[in-house]
């Protein structure tokens, strides 16, 4: 018997915010593998198997959960958000391009989430309405100087950028590194959004000109969003404003 190998986004938090395939997989799975706080959103089953790991231990994560597969299981493999969105996805097809060739031939599916940038543009009105990228400020795989290399070359081109893994415990001056090397580049006036926790009942959202964003408005749970040059911000009575990026751009801009 083969089994099967689904890689899932749990979205931003809510269960509202999962896939109903999402939802069909896990209800599915014999096993359910993953950092421990995303399992924990999956409903309880009876006979299905947990099998929880520390967030920095992907690739063993990835290579168990193959390993269970081949064996003739059905997993379920869970991330935050979008499993494609710096999440397990790309950790399985690593262990599957450098490993036991067997794996090529196992069943495996990746099942689309809704991604913390769009649950937290969702919120903030439509600052991803123009052309727009993803930059992970995590320097655990990639060396911080590309980062930097990665943010200035994004905001000279005119993207918005949304920013995941903003800061953490272990990193701490990241992202104010980062509003540094961004104020050399976009003028001081560029809305930047604080999304933290949506969808879950901690949310918080702030926004604030680049000029004067606090890095230690952020923390782990936070996505920030960088304006473009073109990000509107459409003040309210209340006090927080609409923000936007126009779909059309000018040819100067
Ligand atoms: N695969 C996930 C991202 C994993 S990286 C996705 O597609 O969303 C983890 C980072 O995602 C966090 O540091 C934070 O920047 C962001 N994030 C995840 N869930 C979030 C939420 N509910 N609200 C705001 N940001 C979130």
């Amino acid at each position: 018997m083969s089994g099967r190998l689904y890689v899932v986004g749990l979205g931003p938090g809510a269960a509202s915010m999962r896939t109903p395939e999402a939802e069909a997989v896990l209800a599915a799975a014999d096993d359910l593998v993953g950092y421990g706080p995303y399992v924990a959103r999956a409903p309880e089953r009876a006979g299905q198997v947990r099998h929880v790991s520390d967030n920095r231990e992907e690739l063993d994560r990835a290579r168990h959960a193959l390993v269970l597969a081949a064996a003739g299981r059905t997993v379920a493999v869970c991330s935050g958000g979008d499993a494609g969105v710096f999440a397990m996805a790309a950790a399985v097809f690593e262990a599957v391009d450098h490993g036991d060739p067997a794996w090529r031939a196992l069943e495996i599916e990746v099942v689309a989430g809704v991604s913390a940038m769009f649950a937290a543009a969702a919120r903030l009105g439509a600052p991803l309405g123009g052309d727009f990228c993803a930059i992970s400020l995590s320097d655990n795989l990639k060396p911080w100087e590309l980062v930097v290399k990665r943010l200035r070359a994004a905001a000279e081109a005119g993207f918005a950028i949304a920013l995941y893994n903003p800061l953490s415990k272990a990193r701490p001056w990241q992202l104010g590194a980062a509003f540094e090397a961004l104020r050399e580049v976009l003028p001081c006036s560029t809305p930047v959004a604080f999304a933290a926790a949506i969808s879950r009942p901690d949310e918080a959202i702030r926004v604030a000109e680049l000029g004067v964003a606090d890095p230690a408005w952020a923390d782990m749970r936070t996505l920030v969003l960088i304006g473009a040059a073109t990000t509107r911000s459409i003040e309210r009575p209340d006090g927080r404003p609409w923000l936007y990026t126009p779909r059309s751009v000018a040819e100067d801009a």
